[in-house]
């Protein structure tokens, strides 16, 4: 595995579940190429989340990133947005992309999902769906264990949103529960869209 991708709909989705992960994938030397469709105007000042974003990316070592600037709340699906990440998908070729799942309360994470997974299948992509806080009935298939305490240190750059969503004890909760689940102490749960070859 040489370059994932992780597209989001909005500011702070990809660290808060996967963030452990995107770690562990960088202390391992794979390319890390995150896409965020919005800067989540409706969760917080658009500067801050800017900044905050970058701080987050800068713990990572990340350089590069996308955001498409779309308007938070209204991720349409539509051709346009389609060949937007069409093209970013072709541009970047990751190995292996990583996305919101397609049952999701936020229509906007629902939008992101539902795009994603038909470029995946038309262009034989590996996909795979993180837990989202709104996702629903997500059982994980795939488990990846985490040092809780770097992904805590990441998310504490998403100031803004600590007080507001609660995310430290949100993602805390979730990442015990699903340490329980697979013996672990903390992990991450994914589901597998379609692998084509292993992930790492
Ligand atoms: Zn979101």
């Amino acid at each position: 595995m040489k370059k994932v991708m992780f597209i989001g709909a909005h500011p702070d989705d990809i660290e808060l579940s996967c963030g452990g992960l995107m770690k562990k994938l960088k202390d391992s030397g794979v390319e890390i190429f995150p896409v965020i469709c919005t800067w989540g105007l409706y969760g917080g000042i658009v500067s801050e989340r800017i900044k905050e974003q970058e701080e987050s990316f800068g713990l990572l070592s990340i350089k590069e990133y996308v955001n498409f600037n779309w308007r938070d709340t209204e991720v349409a699906v539509n051709g346009e947005n389609v060949k937007s990440l069409e093209e970013i998908i072709a541009e970047q070729n990751p190995d292996l992309i990583f996305t919101h799942y397609p049952d999701d309360t936020h229509q906007d994470h629902r939008a992101v999902a539902e795009m994603v997974k038909s470029i995946c299948y038309r262009k034989n992509k590996s996909l795979i769906y993180f837990d989202s806080n709104s996702s629903i009935g997500f059982v994980p298939d795939y488990f990846e264990e985490i040092n809780w305490f770097e992904k805590e240190g990441l998310l504490r750059n998403f100031k803004s949103q600590i007080d507001r969503s609660n995310i430290l004890v949100k993602a805390g909760a979730k990442n015990r529960l699903y340490g329980i689940q697979s013996g672990k102490d903390f992990a991450e749960g994914y589901k597998i869209g379609r692998l084509i070859g292993g992930i790492l």
